[in-house]
């Protein structure tokens, strides 16, 4: 089966072709820089505008050349429907259906964040892990339990990355702050900020704030960002053992852009290993956004025959990944 996937909920406008006979998944990425401040919105929706047509070009061509020449050989069309950016999504809905149409082959309609844990799950091949999703808008744990996988803790406000983001811009770094918050961590000493974990829950608005005023008392740049992430990403552990613990499982994945952190991958095969819990991370190019992820989830879809006429198809910007039916599983692997 080869599938060809869509992603552009926020920044990567990606498109992928996923064939389950070799495994392979090909990927063509072209990431929205921001000039200055954050992602924009409507600056995001004129990128994807620009860029989705030219990634899947590329991906299309890919799929004619490993295809004796014989047309594209595509059997379904995977796009991101949510959660995301709207105007950005509506851009990404359209031209997905428009392919599927275009080839005669079914849309299948993918939750972004399903996606990050499903990625996890495929290269593991563990049945039935825990997966954090620490990535720019989201930060949550989540267990598969009948049918559905449940939302076990989450962020009470802002995305991981994006808390890390904000103290970024407050300190005029460019978007995106994570990898050179990594950086400057290495050079840094410890400077302790609130620690904030509610039962499964977490938040981040107060670390961010106490970082900002850290960093304009004069505390260096460097040992603010050591702090931010050793806090951090504890509370991420702490909440995601937990989650181990409530559940009794024993396999855990990484999933989402701040999952790239090499400290946070550190601390939960840490904490994995002294549970005897098995720790899997994804290769970076599948813990960002990535349109990979979402051709391979989309390719267990239609095995499921889990498809979507067009009418039924709008995106949906607040898609929670509890709210999707999981059809591609079998019941004895919950
Ligand atoms: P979502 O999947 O929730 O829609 P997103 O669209 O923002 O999130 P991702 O690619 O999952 O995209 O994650 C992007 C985030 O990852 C950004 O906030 C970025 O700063 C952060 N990030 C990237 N690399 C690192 C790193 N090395 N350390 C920490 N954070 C990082």
């Amino acid at each position: 089966m080869r599938i060809v996937g869509i992603e552009g909920t926020a920044w990567a406008a990606s498109a992928a072709l996923f064939d389950s006979e070799t495994g392979e998944v090909f990927i063509e990425s072209d990431p929205y820089e921001p000039d200055s401040g954050g992602i924009h919105p409507r600056e995001a929706a004129e990128h994807m505008g620009d860029a989705i047509p030219e990634v899947v070009s590329t991906v299309l061509e890919r799929a004619a050349e490993t295809n004796d020449g014989d047309g594209a050989g595509v059997d379904g069309v995977a796009f991101s429907r949510g959660p995301g950016l709207g105007p950005c999504l509506r851009i990404v809905g359209t031209a997905a259906r428009a392919l599927a149409q275009t080839l005669d082959v079914p849309l299948l309609g993918v939750n972004h964040m399903v996606a990050h844990l499903e990625i996890g799950r495929h290269g593991s091949g563990f049945d039935s892990p825990v997966c954090l999703n620490a990535s720019g808008a989201n930060a949550h744990l989540l267990g598969y339990h009948n049918g559905r996988y449940r939302v076990l803790g989450e962020t009470m406000d802002t995305g991981v990355g994006n808390a890390i983001d904000k103290f970024t811009r407050h300190v005029g770094w460019t978007h995106p702050g994570g990898p050179k918050v990594e950086e400057a961590a290495a050079e840094g000493d410890y400077h302790d900020l609130p620690y904030v974990v509610k039962g499964m829950d977490f938040s981040f608005s107060g670390i961010m704030s106490a970082a900002k005023d850290a960093y304009d008392d004069g505390v260096p740049v460097e040992d603010v960002c050591r702090g931010l992430q050793e806090t951090i990403f504890a509370m991420l552990t702490e909440v995601a053992e937990r989650a181990l613990s409530l559940t009794g499982t024993d396999e855990l994945v990484l999933g989402g852009g701040v999952g790239q952190n090499a400290r946070l991958r550190e601390m939960l095969a840490e904490m994995c290993e002294q549970r005897g819990a098995e720790f899997y991370a994804p290769e970076p190019r599948f813990l960002r956004d990535n349109a990979g992820m979402i051709a391979v989830l989309g390719a267990r879809m239609l095995a499921a025959g889990d498809t979507l006429s067009v009418p039924e198809s709008a995106v949906d910007p607040n898609f929670r990944p509890d709210r999707v039916p999981v059809t591609w599983r079998d019941d004895e692997e919950s």
